[in-house]
């Protein structure tokens, strides 16, 4: 644990803090784009220790909070099919669908298993041949490579009991839809670290230029919070707008040249429905024409299930950093992490599951937040 002690040492907090003061001379809005980056600050307070000037607002990096329902919908139905073994990373199980979740699937005879690899679903299928033996792929950049690597090695062993359903997303688009939007209040960029190691920084100088907005690599420790910060701010305060890469030691400016290889082999860049925000033009992946025979939605016919967001969650604005979760009427009364009404707070990375996780107590008082049990979020494994 020393070296995640040393990126939360307080005496260096204080001083990025200070250099921070120093720094700003009138109000900036900054967005984190990662769920994980979200969950650092309000766990630590750091939005907390800034200075008023500065907000954070929280953007659209959580995979489980973008996943379509209609995404969700297809999995349940894949899932209770007779015969079939429904995989999954943990933190998927609980996301309601159209009235269930993949656990009540589980509970009225499903077959659904958390596995904590893509592989370990391939293993499956291969101890299972008799069974089809489906993954939930799921995520950004970070989990895009294994599910890549799982199909391209299925392919090879040809394992023809095994399938994918995908829904992979990509950064930079959804950069440019928030810069896109007309309430668009950001005004510059924490890019996430881990996205960044596995695809480089080579997408980022172009939207910069083109919006005019700083964009800094950053990590997901406290330290590394606050040095994104410094670093956007006191570019930002000197009219500047280039990308930098505050998160050396895990980033280069190259990424992962074999984890992209492989995501270029089996993926294709296909238009991809954000949940609550809707489809981004590019802005995700799909089984591309080779390994088309292992895509779960083709494969169980499930492409015609489409499905309507429930109006009283207002996940869409939180998710483009137009809302605050605590400012959702839901929040801590008919939507708890026990009792979710929509992803953001079922998910371990959802925003409105941090402030409920972190923050609740100390928010304005919502009658039955007090009362309402513990969350028991699922550890995510999904980045
Ligand atoms: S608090 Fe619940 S209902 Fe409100 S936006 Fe968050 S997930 Fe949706």
């Amino acid at each position: 644990m020393k070296y995640v002690d040393e990126f939360q040492d307080p005496d260096l907090a204080a001083r990025l803090l200070d250099d921070i003061r120093a720094a700003v001379t009138r109000p900036w809005a900054l967005m984190e784009v990662c769920g994980g980056q979200t969950h650092t600050i309000i766990r630590h307070g750091i939005d907390q220790l800034l200075p008023d000037e500065v907000e954070l607002i929280h953007g659209p990096g959580c995979p489980v909070c973008v996943t379509p329902l209609e995404v969700i919908d297809k999995a349940l139905e894949i899932a209770s099919r007779p015969g079939v073994i429904f995989c999954s990373f943990g933190d998927m199980l609980r996301v309601p669908g159209t009235g269930r979740d993949l656990f009540q699937v589980r509970g009225a005879g499903g077959d659904v298993r958390v596995v904590y690899s893509p592989l370990d679903a391939l293993r499956i299928a291969r101890e299972n041949p008799d069974r089809e033996v489906v993954f939930f792929g799921i995520g950004f950049e970070t989990t895009a490579p294994p599910n890549a690597m799982t199909v391209y090695q299925a392919r090879k062993h040809d394992i023809r009991n095994f399938s994918l359903l995908v829904s992979h997303v990509r950064v930079p688009p959804a950069i440019e839809a928030v810069m896109q939007s007309p309430d668009c209040r950001v005004q510059g960029f924490l890019a996430a670290g881990h996205v960044c190691s596995v695809m480089g920084t080579r997408e980022y100088p172009a939207l910069a230029e083109r919006y005019r907005v700083p964009i800094v690599v950053t990590g997901f420790e406290p330290l590394d919070i606050l040095e994104g910060v410094r670093r956007t701010v006191r570019q930002l305060e000197r009219g500047e707008h280039s990308v930098v890469n505050a998160y050396p030691r895990a980033v280069r400016d190259e990424g992962n040249p074999a984890a992209r290889a492989m995501l270029d082999d089996v993926f294709e860049v296909t238009d991809r429905a954000w949940r609550g925000i809707g489809v981004i033009a590019d802005s995700g992946w799909r089984l591309s024409e080779r390994y088309r025979a292992y895509d779960a939605e083709h494969r169980f016919q499930v492409g015609d299930i489409a499905t309507r967001e429930p109006a009283e969650c207002r996940s869409g604005e939180v998710l483009q950093g137009l809302l605050k979760p605590h400012e959702c009427e839901a929040f801590g009364t008919t939507c708890t992490p026990r009792t979710p009404l929509g992803a953001t707070m079922v998910s371990s990375e959802g925003a409105c599951a941090a402030y409920f996780l972190y923050r609740r107590l100390d928010l304005p008082a919502r009658p039955t937040a007090a009362a309402v049990p513990g969350p028991s979020l699922e550890d995510s494994t999904v980045g």
